[in-house]
Formats: C-alpha cells, structure tokens, sequence
C-alpha cells in the first residue's frame, strides 16, 4: 500500500507541475490560465489530451509537436519531472514507512505540496522575467500562517503560530536588511524587493530558524553561481541585479525541508554539540 501512495504521489507531482509550465508561461504575460486550452505556439494546433500527458508524451513525441514537428522545449520536462521527484521527496519526509498517518500528517503533506508548486513557479518565473509574483511570496506567507493557525487550534498550544509569525517577521526583516546593507555597499539594487517577500514567506513556513538557514545557504548557493557565471566569462564582478535569486531562496528551502535534521546535527557536530 506505501508504494500505491508513494507512486500516487510522483504522479501527482508530474501533472501538478505539467499545470505550472501553463501558470509559469501565462501568468507574467497577463493571460488567462484556463483559456484558450494548451495548444503548439508554432501552428496553433491544439494538444489533444493524450498527447498531453506529463513527461511520458514529450518522450513519446521525442520533444516535436505532432502536427508540424516544431522542437517542443525540454524545459517542459525538466519541469514536471522536478515536481514529480519534489512531491515524492515530501510524502517520502513527511510520512516515513511504518510510522502512523494522522490528518495532522496529511494536512503538513498537503502545505508541503503547495508550497513546493509555489516555488517551482516562483523559480522559473524569476529566471524569466526578474520577478516573483504576489501569489508565490503573499501566497506563501498566507499558507504558513493559515496552517500555523489551524496546528495552534488543533493542539490548543500558541507554539506553532508564534514561531511562524516570528519565523517570517525574521525571514523579511534579516533579507531586507541585507537588500538593504547590499544596495548601500554596491551602490544600486543589490536584490529584488520579492527576494523579502518570499524570505518571509519561507520564515512563516519553517520559523526562525528555517529563516536563517536559508538565508546562510542561498546566499552560498548564488555566490557560487555568481563566481561561476564570472569565471565563464558571462557576467562581471558587481553586477548580481541581473542574476536571479529568488530560484537560491527557493533551493535552500527546499534543503532545509528535507535535509534540516540532518545539516543541524552536522553543524552542530563541527561546533563539537551533541544534539
Ligand atoms: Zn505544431
């Protein structure tokens, strides 16, 4: 029954994904997300239904549309294959074999779900267009405070929705306080104002510390790609407005949500702590 769910759920992930390459294409160009339906931008035809079927059609067509042979984007595929491995990754973290299912369970796995659909459209948005909308930060810290709330509610304790309000008012306060001191040190926009945004909303999804964490590890992450992108000769030292960040921000979430126990024991380890 554990691989039916564990199945079901990269299954999930791939369709789930397969509607945000629609969202990550339409929404920042103002246009409708249900019409017209999904059709080939070079001859207009439309994708019948079984020929839209998430990574196994693109494979199938080998990357051409079926009517006029146009190469299809392999983006598409990278796309839902990461939504389909992420939504795996959260029921494989958030239910371990074994171990008992409660609401509570399915209710995290749920808020774990959307907010990864969130960042995936959030990421490649950002690498589009250098900005991420109102629906993946404003949404986001709406999702953490909301499900906060209703765990507060369900174990009469304030613990929960304390940590998320503080985890974001941490989140925003320390980035904008980066974005702030990096403007003053550069001498122009050192990030984006959504790159707060979305660090508040990642505070109010794993608290303070979740905040912090992800600030230390996208910050490696995008010094990294910076350094990288210098030595390849594609960009110079000072210029990071034309890098995106919100895709770091959104990788180190996604490192602190699967693999947080295991970098605080590690780091806690260095410092010689026994946690
Ligand atoms: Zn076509």
């Amino acid at each position: 029954m554990y691989s039916v769910f564990a199945a079901f759920s990269f299954c999930a992930g791939a369709c789930v994904a397969s509607f945000l390459n629609v969202v990550i294409w339409r929404v920042p160009r103002g246009e409708s997300i249900v019409s017209p339906p999904s059709h080939c931008p070079s001859c207009g035809a439309p994708v019948r239904w079984w020929r839209n079927i998430p990574v196994l059609s693109w494979l199938a067509l080998r990357g051409r549309c079926a009517d006029c042979k146009a190469a299809i984007s392999p983006r598409y595929v990278i796309v839902e294959t990461l939504g389909a491995c992420l939504f795996l990754a959260a029921f494989l973290n958030a239910v371990p074999p074994g171990a008992p299912v409660s609401p509570w369970t399915l209710l995290e796995l749920l808020v774990v779900w959307t907010w990864l659909s969130l960042m995936i459209a959030g990421s490649f948005i950002d690498m589009d267009h250098l900005l991420l909308p109102d629906f993946v930060t404003a949404g986001g810290m709406a999702l953490g405070v909301l499900n906060a709330l209703a765990v507060s509610a369900g174990s009469a304790s304030f613990g929960p929705a304390l940590a998320s309000l503080a985890g974001l008012a941490c989140g925003f306060g320390l980035m904008w306080l980066v974005r702030f001191l990096g403007s003053k040190a550069f001498g122009r926009e050192a990030m984006g104002s959504g790159d707060v945004w979305l660090t508040g909303a990642v505070g109010a999804i794993s608290g303070p510390a979740g905040a912090v964490a992800v600030i230390i590890l996208s910050s490696f992450a995008g010094s990294l790609y910076g350094l990288a992108m210098m030595i390849a000769g594609k960009t110079r030292f000072g210029r990071y407005a034309e890098i995106p960040y919100g895709p770091f921000i959104c990788l180190a979430h996604a490192v602190w949500l699967f693999c947080g126990d295991g970098l605080w024991r590690w780091y806690a380890g260095l410092l010689g702590f026994e946690v």
